[in-house]
């Protein structure tokens, strides 16, 4: 497993996989060009990446990234491809190819390549899996997760964490300002004004608490998940699409229930060792495993930090970890024209209270009800289950959602 940094990168939205990821990419290929005579790039897109482009702006997050080279972006759609994120990218001096490499975005802004293995990053945790993590952990006594990451982290990791949060919060609290339309190329199916604000407002105004809290929240995850579809920058959480989750159960828990900064901040290594699993036996990218890797993880991230942050124990985070993602298995990624808006920035408001109701299931029925599923046996059900789904439902705008309002659109 690597470090938990590799979870919570900074980065403009829509998409950890279709633009951090490729311009993390192309600034590796970009070093290779250093005194070498190119003319031009000619980039081409595999699978997700070629259906979706446009709408998850990697064309643009690819040409701005190569400027002032002239770039050619090619959507090859028919090629199959090994990997759903692949990408090409051809140097060139006129008509001649002068160096060629290969990449594939991970989930999360992560990428590898066969052709440049500069870019491969490192495992730091020597574990498989969350039962040899629980393992070690008892044999050396330790007794959270925070100081079972920091015997393998470097040092920095604290401060990393630390404006991890800052900038969660920022986001947060610039979203909920706005109210401007979300840029969708002046797409009829996509009008969507911001509305955190006004969901906020609308919070205020609920006398009874429980319902005060669920609209909180969506306000907080609504705030994030507009800012992401609108490209500013979000910290992801596991990923761009669903870095609203985690940010929004954290920013209730400071602003509305007083938790102390330094206390948020160690739930981030809570949920952190927990996405870290999924990244590492199953998968945090919608285009490899479907929504439910995204919107799944990052609930089962909110349900484990959210029970950390209210003193319960690991069996707790576990318990409510595996909750969460238990009851999004299946969920497919169907973004409306391959653009993070509908059903992406509703699915972080549902993806918070799910990890709320996680947490309630971890304190008032886990005691009552023994759980038969593990963490990882849901981190291995969710690999199964992503593997079985059609490329349709995997981030290409092709099947559910997506396909259901392009018929209906048309045909009205
Ligand atoms: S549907 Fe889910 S996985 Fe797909 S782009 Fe939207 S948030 Fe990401």
């Amino acid at each position: 497993m690597k470090s938990i940094s590799k979870l919570f990168r900074f980065g403009p939205g829509p998409s950890s996989s279709h633009t951090i990821a490729p311009s993390i990419a192309v600034r590796s290929f970009r070093s290779l060009l250093e005194g070498k005579e190119i003319t031009s790039i000619k980039v081409i897109l595999y699978g997700s990446l070629a259906y979706t482009a446009k709408g998850h702006n990697s064309d643009k997050a690819i040409e701005d990234t190569f400027a002032p080279y002239p770039c050619e972006v090619i959507l090859d759609k028919e090629t199959k491809v090994e990997h759903p994120l692949t990408m090409k990218f051809i140097a060139m001096k006129g008509e001649k190819e002068i160096i060629e490499r290969t990449y594939s975005s991970l989930g999360g802004g992560e990428i590898t390549s066969n052709d440049d293995l500069r870019v491969i990053e490192k495992d730091i945790y020597p574990f498989r899996d969350f039962e040899e993590i629980k393992s070690f952990m008892k044999g050396k006594g330790l007794k959270n997760l925070k100081e079972f990451a920091l015997l393998f982290e470097e040092e920095a990791i604290d401060d990393y964490l630390k404006e991890a949060t800052l900038r969660m919060f920022s986001s947060i609290e610039k979203g909920l300002k706005k109210d401007s339309l979300i840029p969708a190329d002046n797409n009829p199916k996509l009008i969507w004004r911001r509305s955190a604000g006004k969901i906020y407002q609308k919070a205020l105004e609920i006398e009874e608490s429980e319902a005060r809290r669920e609209i909180l929240m969506t306000a907080y995850a609504y705030a994030v998940g507009e800012s992401n579809a609108s490209g500013e920058e979000v910290v992801t959480a596991p990923t761009c699409g669903s870095s609203g989750v985690l940010p929004a159960i954290l920013y209730y828990e400071y602003k509305d229930e007083g938790v102390p900064l330094e206390k948020i901040k160690d739930a981030l290594y809570v949920a952190g060792i927990f996405g870290n699993i999924v990244k590492q036996n199953a998968s945090i990218a919608g285009a490899i495993g479907g929504c439910q890797a995204e919107i799944g993880t990052a609930s089962s991230m909110g349900a484990a930090a959210l029970c950390y942050l209210k003193g319960m124990d690991l069996f707790a985070q576990e318990y409510a970890a595996e909750c969460a993602m238990e009851h999004f298995l299946g969920l497919s990624c169907d973004p409306v024209d391959g653009y993070v808006i509908i059903p992406c920035i509703e699915r972080n408001g549902m993806g918070v209270l799910r990890s709320y109701d996680a947490y309630l299931y971890a304190k008032y029925v886990a005691p009552i009800r023994k759980n038969e599923v593990s963490f990882d046996n849901v981190v291995s059900a969710m690999k199964l289950t992503g593997d079985a789904l059609g490329d349709a439902y995997k981030e290409t705008a092709r099947g559910g959602l997506a396909q259901i309002l392009k018929e209906y659109k048309s045909s009205t």
